[in-house]
């Protein structure tokens, strides 16, 4: 086959333990999973029911590599969250069942360019001009559901040059992982290569040019990314 314009790059995720990639497919996000976040951002009735949005698949930066700081913001902010990778494509998933799709577990950053988000939901309108961006989606690398098992619990927690911003656990997500996959399962097919970020705990705030995050969750490896220049 011969196609019209440059073919885009595969985009991939390292897997721990092996000398595989897993490929990305679609990158979904939960809003509003975590309480004390909610309170912090003070914008929506606690109990509105977290939702999903979407990033662009390359979107994806890898850990040891550079996030160019976006333009247009002034108040670029990391969000630490569980990533869920999914193995096996299902619709309308039971809770019972959704695990059986689960193929393993990553560190993520959802990169939010905040001013844009506050903006977007002020007025009304969409927020991808906040939330889905370039290089918006730092992702470590996978361990296998075969190597650590099913995440339900554990210290989740990011720092900025050594110094400590969010520090939770997992068991504080409003929706647990079987949760998260039913529901995003009956509004969307879900297929192998589909990631999941789960929500952020309290603790946001603005990263600047030469920042060095690191995104840790109790039994993965960990996601560092340092900010580049002002792109
Ligand atoms: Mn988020």
């Amino acid at each position: 086959m011969h196609y019209a314009v440059q073919l885009p790059e595969v985009v991939v995720v390292p897997v721990d333990g092996s000398d595989t990639f897993f490929p990305v497919r679609r990158i979904y996000c939960v809003g509003r999973n975590y309480l004390e976040h909610i309170r912090e951002m003070k914008e929506s009735d606690e109990r509105d029911p977290p939702f999903f949005f979407q990033k662009p698949r390359d979107a994806i930066v890898l850990s040891g590599q550079t996030v160019p700081y976006p333009p247009q913001t002034e108040d670029f902010q990391f969000e630490v969250e569980l990533v869920i990778a999914i193995g096996k494509a299902g619709r309308s998933v039971s809770q019972e069942r959704a695990l059986d799709h689960v193929f393993g577990y990553a560190v993520g950053l959802d990169m939010t360019r905040r001013d844009r988000q506050r903006e977007s939901g002020k007025n009304g309108l969409p927020w991808e001009i906040g939330k889905s961006f370039d290089a918006s989606a730092p992702c470590g690398n996978l361990r296998t559901v075969a190597e650590v098992g099913h995440l339900q619990s554990g210290r989740i927690a990011v720092s900025v040059n050594g110094q400590s911003k969010q520090d939770s656990v997992i068991e504080k997500m409003i929706w647990n992982v079987p949760e998260i996959v039913s529901k995003l399962s009956h509004a969307y097919d879900l297929a192998e290569g589909d990631l999941i970020y789960t929500g952020t705990p309290a603790g946001v705030a603005p990263v600047f040019p030469g920042d060095v995050l690191r995104g840790t969750v109790q039994g993965l490896s960990n996601l560092e990314i340092t900010i580049g220049a002002r792109s």
